[in-house]
């Protein structure tokens, strides 16, 4: 059954009669597009507001992590005494240990670079996104200045690729020698 996808627009066989969108990444984006509509609704609206009723306790004196100032709060996790402590506060995560024995964590479990592209990739589909990345595109390209550094740019590239790749043939091939000169080992 053929149905049109109604994300991106793009035909698709459809194996359920009411199947709306044409994939993976569409459904997400459905998803996504449902959960804002449902925010923006009186309904929706209305249970934020209850949510942050039932989160509010009775106020209470706090003492500021940042200033040590003491202030009323009536919510549960409230740390700082005002915008300002609140961004130091931030500021001070950012640049401590924690974070970046954290961040180190993070980046030997995840390729982030593979990571970025599919994230990249998945964002493409939407028209929207598509469109300004070309508007952005044309707008470079009519920039002579711009344009002579792209191209140097996307060359420099290519040849990083290259080099890294002859690099690693190198490796593998300096590989297959020591191991087919290896002795056979006596059983
Ligand atoms: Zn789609
Ligand atoms: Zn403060």
């Amino acid at each position: 059954m053929n149905k049109r996808c109604m994300i991106c627009g793009e035909e698709f066989d459809a194996r359920r009669h009411d199947a709306k969108v044409c994939g993976d990444t569409c459904r997400t984006i459905k998803k996504k597009q449902d959960r804002k509509k449902h925010h923006e609704s009186p309904i929706g609206r209305e249970k934020y507001r209850l949510m942050l009723e039932r989160r509010r306790v009775l106020p209470r004196s706090v003492r500021c992590v940042i200033c040590g100032k003491s202030f009323l709060a009536n919510h549960a996790m409230v740390k700082c005494c005002s915008d300002s402590c609140r961004s130091e506060k931030d500021k001070r995560y950012y640049h401590s240990d924690e974070r970046k024995a954290w961040r180190k964590q993070y980046l030997q479990r995840h390729d982030v670079r593979l990571m970025n592209n599919e994230r990249r990739r998945k964002r493409r589909h939407i028209p929207e996104v598509r469109e300004r990345e070309l508007e952005y595109k044309r707008q470079r390209r009519s920039d002579p200045k711009l344009a002579q550094l792209d191209r140097e740019r996307t060359a420099e590239l290519a040849r990083n690729r290259k080099a890294s790749a002859q690099f690693f043939r190198a490796q593998a091939m300096v590989g297959a020698v020591t191991e087919a000169t290896k002795e056979p080992t006596p059983c």
